[in-house]
């Protein structure tokens, strides 16, 4: 297993994190535990060492199974251990205290070693500084029970830069980074320059974009599928290995569903092999795939959302609906669609939108598009 040995966090880590948020499931959603904790020994046999889950987790049960799994059958000492605040939940300060108590609990441990705010933008982080975040990271750390800190973060580069300003004490970030985000959106390579100058070193999550780079279905997959055949290179593993190749990156998180995917995970990253020219040639062939697909140039500025009268989320809609062209993630698109009352067929076409829409998109005919494909998926 490739090891990553990070002198600033005093952690060595296997690159190669597991990811406890799609964990192997029975027909009821619940956590298969027999399959999932054959999982996390393969895992472990493997050489990972590092096990990312987070308070809200399938269901708030992922804590619960890892501390079951991994915390009472392997040495305390033998991995690392992150999970998250559940900062989206919070609604008063002295929840802060409880919830990681909580995390503790479930978890069966005394520390957790990377904890993390769970996906902040610049409101989250406001309403965590006025119910006291940073000195709930003070004393969490001083009692033991968080060894590090740091935040997971979906959002725009110039939200992320202000957080990282505002806060010098986060010690490592969580990204969604893969070659196409990182080839489709500006925001993503920013991101990861930030954190880099900043000198805040790396996990990655969604590597392989929800499995949206593995989906044969997907047109960017099909393209690699076809420059790689009789390679014996899968999809997967070349995502896996285009993000390994992040300097700042000291774990690759994969959210595994099955043994299979562990090993063969493990094997891509025992070592991790450089990317040959073919195979970087076959990425940008496949990111000229992905550009050339009729996305909605929307670059997420939110201009529009406040002053729609349905309050309907359009950049989260057309985030969707663009990540649906490129990935054919059709669960996805439908299991996160709004409620009714704020979906795209809720327009009422007012146009207020459209006016102070920067980019000049259409909004209310792009929301017909949106719906269309929604009505179509909904019904397969
Ligand atoms: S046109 Fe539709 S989406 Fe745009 S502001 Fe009006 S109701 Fe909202
Ligand atoms: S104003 Fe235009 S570019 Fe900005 S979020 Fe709305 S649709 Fe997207």
């Amino acid at each position: 297993m490739e090891k990553k040995n990070n002198q600033k966090l005093g952690v060595e880590t296997s690159l190669l994190g597991f990811g406890a948020m799609r964990l192997a499931t029975q027909k009821d959603g619940s956590i298969d535990y027999k399959a999932s904790e054959a999982m996390i020994d393969k895992a472990v046999a493997g050489g990972v060492n590092y096990f990312d889950t987070a308070y809200v987790y399938h269901g708030q049960k992922s804590e619960g199974f890892l501390g079951d799994a991994l915390v009472s059958r392997y040495p305390r000492d033998s991995f690392y251990l992150a999970t998250k605040l559940p900062t989206f939940n919070v609604t008063k300060a002295a929840e802060l205290d409880a919830m990681l108590d909580e995390s503790l609990r479930r978890l069966k441990t005394d520390h957790i070693d990377f904890y993390l705010l769970h996906a902040i933008d610049l409101d989250r982080w406001e309403k965590m500084k006025k119910f006291g975040v940073v000195e709930f990271i003070d004393r969490a750390k001083k009692s033991g029970k968080i060894r590090r800190i740091g935040f997971s973060s979906h959002a725009n580069a110039a939200e992320y830069q202000k957080i990282v300003d505002d806060y010098p004490g986060f010690e490592f970030t969580q990204l969604q980074i893969n070659y196409a985000d990182w080839a489709t959106n500006p925001d993503t390579k920013a991101m990861y320059e930030i954190a880099e100058k900043a000198g805040i070193p790396l996990v990655v999550m969604e590597p392989v974009r929800g499995g949206g780079l593995s989906n044969p279905d997907s047109p960017a997959v099909k393209k690699i599928q076809e420059k790689l055949s009789g390679s014996g290179v899968t999809p997967a593993a070349l995502a896996f290995r285009w993000a390994a190749e992040l300097k700042n990156a000291f774990v690759i998180l994969s959210g595994m569903s099955t043994l299979q995917q562990v090993e063969e995970n493990v094997a891509t990253f025992s070592p991790v092999k450089p990317l040959s020219s073919a195979e970087l040639a076959a990425i940008n062939e496949t990111v000229g795939v992905l550009k050339s697909l009729p996305t909605v140039p929307c670059t997420g500025c939110e201009y529009c959302v406040d002053g729609c009268p349905k309050q309907i989320n359009i950049p989260e809609l057309f985030d969707r609906y663009n990540a649906h062209l490129f990935f054919k993630n059709t669960r996805n698109f439908v299991q996160f669609y709004p409620p009714e009352g704020k979906r795209a067929s809720d327009c009422v076409e007012c146009g207020a939108c459209s006016a102070v829409c920067p980019q000049h998109i259409d909004i209310p005919a792009q929301l017909k598009v949106v719906d269309a494909l929604y009505q179509q998926v909904s019904a397969e």
